[in-house]
């Protein structure tokens, strides 16, 4: 893209100095930025970027100050505090700030908790969502996060919380035996407590799992595999986080809609993974 072509004919909305605009980047290929955060960029003074946050974006900001505010999971909550009212001084520097997050800034990136401060110190704000990894990194596996035959819900969760362990906030019970498909962020370190804890709670070691690594990038990563096996498996093919974990039928779907292996050649395994037996617009 060329900083010379202007965007599409809209209205677009000023980064003026002095306000913080959090900003999702997408869960990794720069083609799933939204426009509001291509405009984002051009204006930015400077850019506040996480580690989720691939660095060919930020050449899309070369007048910007980038900084890097990289954290890793399950670290203290003291980091995140020094980030807030790192933004709260830039924004009072005069600086038009741009906060850029992995994914979505309000699904589990804290962004809630930085716009929260913010507003506290009366910066203004403005939102700029984001393609969430749990719902873009599993479409760039085939995985479709509801499809009709299989869900009328999803559940998303965390695998950990602030102190690094599992939410303590969390009912398995309930999320075993509400949740159709369950979508986990953050879900590698804990696996094998979550999984066992999933099967004590009544899901099958042989319901489908996936786990997409490092999703939409030239490094992405795809393990299908089932919920009984999916520890030993994930061991085995050497994944490492960021991972999404979704466990739940519409993983099979992927025989069928593995499109990138499909652009690649590959045909499609199974056209029918359900076994509905009916072509699927006639549902
Ligand atoms: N706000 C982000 C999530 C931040 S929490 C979003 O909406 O996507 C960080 C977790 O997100 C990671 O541990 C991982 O579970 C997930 N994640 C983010 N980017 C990812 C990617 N490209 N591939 C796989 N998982 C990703």
């Amino acid at each position: 893209m060329n900083n010379d072509v202007p965007l599409p004919t809209h209205t677009w909305p000023e980064l003026e100095p002095g306000w913080v605009w959090l900003c999702g980047a997408g869960p990794g290929d720069p083609g799933l930025l939204t426009l509001h955060a291509v405009n984002a960029l051009r204006q930015a003074d400077v850019v506040i970027y996480d580690a989720l946050v691939q660095e060919d974006i930020l050449a899309w900001a070369p007048q910007a100050e980038h900084i890097y505010a990289g954290k890793r999971g399950g670290k203290p909550s003291a980091k995140q505090r020094d980030i807030s009212l790192r933004l709260v001084d830039l924004a009072r520097e005069g600086k038009r700030v741009l906060r850029l997050k992995g994914g979505d800034p309000f699904v589990f990136g804290r962004g809630g908790e930085e716009a929260q401060t913010l507003v506290q110190h009366g910066i203004p704000i403005r939102i700029i969502p984001g393609i969430s990894a749990g719902i873009g990194g599993l479409a760039y596996a085939g995985i479709p996060v509801t499809h009709r035959d299989v869900n009328q819900s999803v559940t998303f969760v965390t695998g950990h919380d602030q102190s690094g362990n599992t939410p303590s906030s969390l009912d398995w019970q309930s999320i075993s035996k509400g949740s159709q498909v369950i979508v986990i962020y953050m879900g590698m370190k804990h696996i094998a407590q979550i999984a066992t804890q999933l099967m004590a709670a009544g899901r099958s070691p042989l319901e489908p799992a996936a786990v997409v690594t490092t999703a939409t990038t030239d490094d992405q990563q795809v393990l299908e595999t089932t919920l009984g096996t999916i520890v030993d498996d994930i061991a085995t093919a050497n994944l490492a986080p960021p991972a999404i974990i979704c466990i739940g039928q519409s993983v099979l779907m992927r025989q069928v809609l593995d499109w990138q292996n499909m652009a690649a050649g590959q045909a499609p395994r199974n056209l029918d993974p359900l076994g509905r037996g009916r072509p699927a617009e006639s549902a």
